[in-house]
This record gives structure tokens, sequence and C-alpha cells, in this order.
């Protein structure tokens, strides 16, 4: 055993906080193709659907001259609705040009997009269009102008996917096996469960459910989470440690973790685990002491 190893523990113990590996695979996994979509979607607007709409909805390209009071005297024609800012508005005094709008029914939403242009790309990209009213003062500018904002909604029915039913019993925990779920971050917003759980099966192997993770309202919060079907697809999956997509809507990096509970136990001792070995022929959570006695000091 090594002689400074005792400096370690001779230091005030840290909260518990899992770090991660930072040694990933050298070739990096790739996926090209086209944004996979369920096939409803591609062929029904979405508010014609019955509608599964969660309540908060991102507006983009926000014209810079029109205020908050303008932007919601337009929004609560659809039903009460709340506006939610970037977190550091507070800095700056312009408007940012993209929000959240939170609106108290989700039938709301529906109404909203009734009122939208639609582009049918792979998905479907709506617009508002709203009415500047003409500058009252300063510049004799006397047009009005219609200004498109960008209407993008989440449907809840996006929020899971379970791709291999027909192995699976009915038994609801064989669909919280952690010991073959990874961890994704962080997703595109047009990132459904079911492109996900399709773009991770191509690439590491069978794939029996994908989930996105969300806030009170349904909404992505930008992680995920995968359960392979086999452990050799976990492996693969967590060795990579990344992926990187390019599709028809974006072109992401894609980190990939192994899911790890809070108070995730050593593999070796009782101890609460704080270091993953993402090694291939390793892939264990381990205590600080544990580590050492397998891996030597070596950092990270
Ligand atoms: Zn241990
Ligand atoms: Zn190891």
């Amino acid at each position: 055993f090594l002689a400074n190893g005792s400096t370690i523990y001779s230091q005030p113990q840290p909260q518990p906080q899992i770090v991660h590996s930072t040694t990933r695979s050298n070739t990096m996994p790739s996926w090209r193709g086209y944004l996979p979509i369920k096939f409803e979607s591609t062929t029904l607007d979405q508010y014609q659907m019955t509608p599964h709409f969660s309540q908060k909805v991102f507006l983009g390209g926000i014209p810079s001259e029109l205020t908050e009071a303008e932007l919601l005297l337009v929004l609560r024609k659809f039903g009460k609705c709340n506006i939610k800012w970037p977190k550091n508005n507070g800095i700056n005094h312009n408007m940012p040009g993209f929000c959240h709008v939170v609106y108290r029914e989700s039938r709301s939403v529906a109404e909203l997009l009734k009122h939208c242009t639609r582009q049918q790309r792979s998905t479907i990209d709506y617009f508002l269009h709203i009415h500047i009213l003409p500058t009252t003062t300063g510049l004799s500018i006397r047009t009005t102008r219609f200004k498109p904002i960008q209407v993008v909604p989440w449907n809840v029915k996006d929020n899971v996917y379970v791709m291999q039913q027909d192995n699976m019993s009915n038994n609801e925990t064989s669909y919280k096996d952690w010991s073959r779920t990874i961890f994704v971050s962080p997703l595109h917003g047009k990132m459904t469960a079911f492109s996900l759980s399709t773009i991770m099966s191509n690439v590491f192997g069978a794939v029996l459910m994908a989930q996105i993770n969300t806030d009170k309202y349904g909404y992505p919060t930008g992680t995920g989470t995968v359960l392979f079907c086999d452990s050799h697809s976990y492996m693969r999956a967590v060795a990579a440690g990344a992926i990187d997509i390019k599709c028809d809507c974006f072109h992401k990096l894609l980190d990939i973790d192994p899911f790890l509970r809070e108070n995730e136990p050593c593999a070796f001792c009782p101890l609460i685990a704080d270091l993953f070995c993402r090694n291939f022929h390793c892939l264990r959570s381990y205590c600080k002491q544990c580590w050492i006695n397998r891996h030597g000091s070596k950092p990270l």
C-alpha cells in the first residue's frame, strides 16, 4: 500500500459526490441521419391529435422592440399564462429574444398553435405572427409590420418510449435496472424519447426504454436516461462516454455516463462510492480507498 496514501484520509472528508472518470475511448461513436420521428407526428399536425402538450412552450426570435406587456397581451388571448425569462435576465436590460411561456391549461397551447403558421420539415415548426404597432415617438416610421415568433411546443407523450415491449413481462421493476441504465446530456430540444432510443440502439445495441427528464410541467430539462436490454450494449455506451449526433435538425455531442443512484454503494465495501471507473473491463463504482487498492494512487 502506498506510503503517501494516508494524507488523503487526514484531510476533511468532502460531501459525497459522484466524480466521473474523464478517461473516454479514443474513437468517438457517431450517428448520422434524419432525426427519427414517430410515424404519427410526420403525418399529422400535433394540434390535430389528442393534445398532450406540456403547458410550457418555448418562444424564440422575439423582436427586441416588443415589450413584455405587449407579448403577454398576445399570449393571453389563448389562456392564462406567465412568461419565464432566461435566468441571467437581471444583468441584461434588453429583451433576451427567447423565453418560455407557461399556460395554466395545456389546451391553451393547442389554441395558440391553431393561430400559428406551420412549416413541415422532419418536424413541424410553428410561427406566431405578431403585429408590431407603428412607432409613435421619434422617427416617423408609420408602417405596421408582422413579425414571426418561433413557437416550440412539447408533447408529453414524447417523454417516455418503450422500445422492446414484447420481450418484457409487465413487471414494473424491470424498467428500473440501474445496472443497465445510462445518463445522457445535454439533449437537444427536438430530441424525443423515441429518437433517443432509436439512435442509441442503432449505435450501441438493443434498448428497452428511453426517458426524457422533465420539470413539473412535463417539459424537458435537457437530460435523459436509456435502459439497455443487455449489459454488453450498456458497457459499450459507457465505455464510449459520448456520442456525436448529426441530423437534419441539429448537430450535438452528447455525454454518456453510467446512471448512478444517490448514495450508490462501493462495489467492494459498504461505503458510499464517489468514483466510477469507465474502463471497459472495470465499469464499477468505488469508494476512494477501494479505488486506490485496485487502481493505485494515480489521478483519474
Ligand atoms: Zn469501497
Ligand atoms: Zn477500473
